[in-house]
């Protein structure tokens, strides 16, 4: 088993408490601290059995030349049972928490999947190999039919594969050191970054991948979701009081916007749900102005 990151109760705390100094505004987010002290734990603890990856540094470099994320088109060996207990668990610290003000789920939708995949009524099975193919229609379809928060049942897949994921980040990191990434998914896992992170004083931009934690640099000024570069239609947003620390990206071409925090040290991958919620101002401001965490429209 690869080392893995020690969650660090106090980080959290005083990241979302710093969070509400700067934006009084979010203040609810306070309790959301007690939720990652009971999600985080569970992430950090599971044991999902991710099998050892069998590709060379040469079959590593290819895929990525050729713009394949590297977990894409091989043998996942993984322990689904392992994988079923985590979302079961998942969902009861959810259920746990009332319908917050941030935004998220409420406890009977939580309550709901819970039941539906402890009494084998849905095929958890078919749900977990979905979401590992990034494969999220069919999951929809399965929600509508057993009446569940499909949005939900998407979430609390994809947190129930995150320590999978994160323990194949690991594995694939020392093979992938020499190789060009540029794209606006992850190399390792295909997801879209959940935030960009600029460091060396401000020059080099890095994004993010909130599923397995890996990192790749990216090309400022650039939109990362379809790559337009013209300053007349790609820009910033600030918030008024914190203009040093946090930007919204904003592209009229696909109506996207990604988050870009300052950030001299890379967040830890158990950070980055925490920071994209600390950071939750940027994306009312940029939802506001008619942005979209997606690419809206293809230019
Ligand atoms: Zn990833
Ligand atoms: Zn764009």
């Amino acid at each position: 088993m690869a080392d893995k990151a020690d969650f660090d109760s106090k980080a959290v705390a005083a990241r979302l408490r710093e969070a509400v100094n700067q934006q009084p505004g979010l203040i609810d987010l306070l309790a959301a601290t007690e939720f990652f002290g009971e999600l985080l734990p569970l992430l950090r603890d599971a044991d999902l059995s991710a099998g050892t990856l069998s590709i060379t540094g040469d079959i590593a470099a290819g895929k990525m030349r050729a713009g394949l994320p590297l977990l894409a088109d091989i043998e996942l060996e993984i322990d689904l049972g392992a994988v079923q207990k985590l979302m079961i668990s998942l969902a009861a610290a959810l259920e746990t928490f009332k319908a917050n003000a941030c935004g998220g789920p409420n406890a009977a939708a939580a309550r709901s999947i819970r039941l539906a995949v402890e009494d084998g009524r849905l095929d958890t099975d078919l749900l977990i190999t979905g979401t590992m193919a990034g494969d999220t229609s069919h999951i929809r379809s399965m929600a509508a039919d057993l009446g569940l928060d499909a949005d939900l049942l998407v979430a609390l897949a994809r947190n129930a594969l995150k320590p999978a994921l994160r323990d194949w980040c690991r594995q694939l990191g020392p093979l992938t050191e020499k190789c060009d990434w540029h794209k606006g998914y992850c190399f390792v896992c295909g997801a879209a970054p959940v935030l960009g992170e600029l460091r060396e004083d401000h020059q080099a931009k890095y994004l993010r991948c909130g599923q397995c934690g890996a990192e790749w640099s990216a090309q400022r000024l650039k939109c990362t979701l379809c790559g337009n570069a013209d300053h007349k239609t790609f820009g910033y947003l600030y918030a008024e009081d914190e203009p040093a620390r946090i930007l919204a990206e904003v592209c009229d071409d696909c109506g996207g916007y990604l988050k870009v925090i300052n950030a001299y040290q890379p967040t830890p991958a158990e950070m980055l749900p925490v920071e994209d919620l600390a950071t939750l101002h940027i994306d009312h401001i940029a939802k506001e102005r008619g942005y979209a965490r997606e690419a809206k429209n293809v230019p």
